[in-house]
């Protein structure tokens, strides 16, 4: 297993991360347990805003709160001065609870509603990204109703595929998400938009995907908005356009095979081609707005757990079953996902077999890792599963009626609580029983 950012092997052979060993984490919140080393994400902030400065480019860096939005992150980035991009009322909510600022919010979303936009509207956030006309025209109507204009960004969909490790411009898209370019859509969106009471168009949005190991398919979907960019401000009267948002989706290091790029070498790229395109159309320089999300919190996530059963099939495989599995981490049954492991409490000893590790959820499909190298693992060993920073809290669910894990900040030797674990009295908090179903309990 790869050990990112403060995490190491101690003098008593234990993994350690931010300065704690893992085993007394373990001791003091049990398993299994998300541990987040807050130093690597503070420094992957920083090195994000210190490739834009480089740049000379007007520049916000925004973390999608959706892989990973809970309170003290909240409170980490707005300490290191990023903006945040919500996706629901309940990231907003988490977002304001934690007195991040306002401004600094972003909401994003196909089927915002009602409700989310009146909550985000009178809180004040920094701008909508809005995604479809149906949106366009009630985000107007509940802004002139509230009596303010709201600053947005139109998301476009730029037609610009991934395919088998090489992005194309296929001039369509096939997604959900935004105003095609290629339909007219998005035209007829900008055009609306200067239209439309309670709204200023400040700015356009695209993200193309997501874990990009390489810059092409950003400066193919740079090239092609900068275009539209132009049409915009130049025939269909977009005259506030100052924000060109280029999106997230920052590739990390899962595994040994994944070759993400530095941070730079993506900025830089970016930057580039944001100059060139915006040279060649004899426009000014807007502010580059990127998002990332996994990068930030990805690999700074590890989660550890603790060994049970076994099941070992001659001449088949052996199962190494953990406490924990798609019920916090659903990434493999969803998507395939390769995690790496290593045994924390025995992490000098040499791999000495070949294990598969099954979560303890009703699903044979709940897999954490297909054939991990680790020494002969035994009951009450535990498991350290890593980069599980990104999408696995934020995913995680109650499915079998488990109780959600805890989660820690680590840095500089200490560990602070930031998620309570769930006890089973908080999975039927929100369960009622109608009286009708109490008769016999009642008659007793
Ligand atoms: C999910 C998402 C991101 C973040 O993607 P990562 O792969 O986590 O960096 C950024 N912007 C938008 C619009 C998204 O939907």
């Amino acid at each position: 297993m790869f050990l990112h950012g403060t995490s190491r092997v101690n003098e008593k052979g234990h993994l350690e991360i931010g300065g704690v060993d893992s085993t007394e984490l373990v001791s003091k919140f049990g398993t299994p347990l998300y541990v987040f080393d807050e130093q690597l994400m503070r420094d992957t902030m920083r090195a994000y805003k210190a490739a834009w400065e480089t740049t000379g480019l007007r520049y916000e860096v925004a973390y999608a709160s959706k892989a990973f939005c809970t309170l003290a992150m909240c409170r980490l980035v707005a300490e290191e001065g990023l903006a945040l991009d919500v996706v629901s009322g309940g990231e907003l909510h988490t977002a304001l609870k934690a007195n991040f600022p306002p401004e600094l919010i972003h909401f994003h979303g196909n089927n915002k509603t009602p409700d989310e936009i009146e909550q985000a509207l009178a809180a004040g956030i920094g701008a909508f990204v809005v995604d479809n006309f149906h949106e366009l025209a009630l985000l107007g109507a509940l802004a002139v109703q509230q009596g303010v204009v709201a600053d947005v960004l139109l998301r476009l969909a730029p037609g610009v595929e991934v395919h088998t490790h090489e992005y194309i411009s296929t001039g369509k898209e096939d997604s959900k998400f935004g105003f095609d370019l290629s339909s007219g859509a998005a035209e007829q969106a900008v055009k609306q938009a200067v239209q439309t009471k309670g709204v200023r168009l400040v700015g356009l949005h695209s993200h193309i995907g997501s874990q990009i190991f390489e810059t092409e398919g950003f400066k193919l979907a740079i090239d092609i908005v900068a275009k539209f960019y132009a049409q915009a401000v130049q025939e269909w009267a977009a005259q506030d356009l100052t924000v060109f948002n280029v999106g997230g989706g920052f590739g990390i290091r899962y595994t040994e095979e994944d070759a993400p790029l530095q941070i730079q070498e993506y900025i830089e790229a970016i930057a580039t081609a944001v100059k060139a395109s915006f040279d060649r159309l004899g426009l000014e320089y807007p502010e580059v707005v990127i998002e990332p999300g996994r990068s930030i919190v990805g690999n700074a996530g590890t989660t550890l757990y603790t060994v049970g059963s076994s099941k070992d099939i001659p001449g088949v495989r052996k199962y190494v079953s953990v406490n924990g599995g798609m019920a916090d981490n659903p990434r493999p049954a969803l998507y395939q996902a390769v995690y790496e492991a290593m045994l924390a409490n025995r992490a000098t000893e040499v791999p000495s077999e070949v294990v598969s590790i099954a979560g303890k959820a009703c699903e044979s499909g709940d897999m954490l890792i297909w054939d991990a190298k680790l020494p002969a693992v035994q009951a009450g060993d535990i498991l350290a599963v890593s980069s599980t920073g990104a999408y696995n809290y934020s995913m995680a669910s109650n499915y079998n009626r488990i109780a959600r894990p805890a989660v820690v900040f680590v840095q500089n030797g200490h560990a602070d609580l930031v998620v309570k674990r769930e006890s089973y009295d908080d999975v039927v908090a929100l369960d009622i029983v109608p009286a009708r179903l109490m008769n016999g309990v009642l008659s007793k």
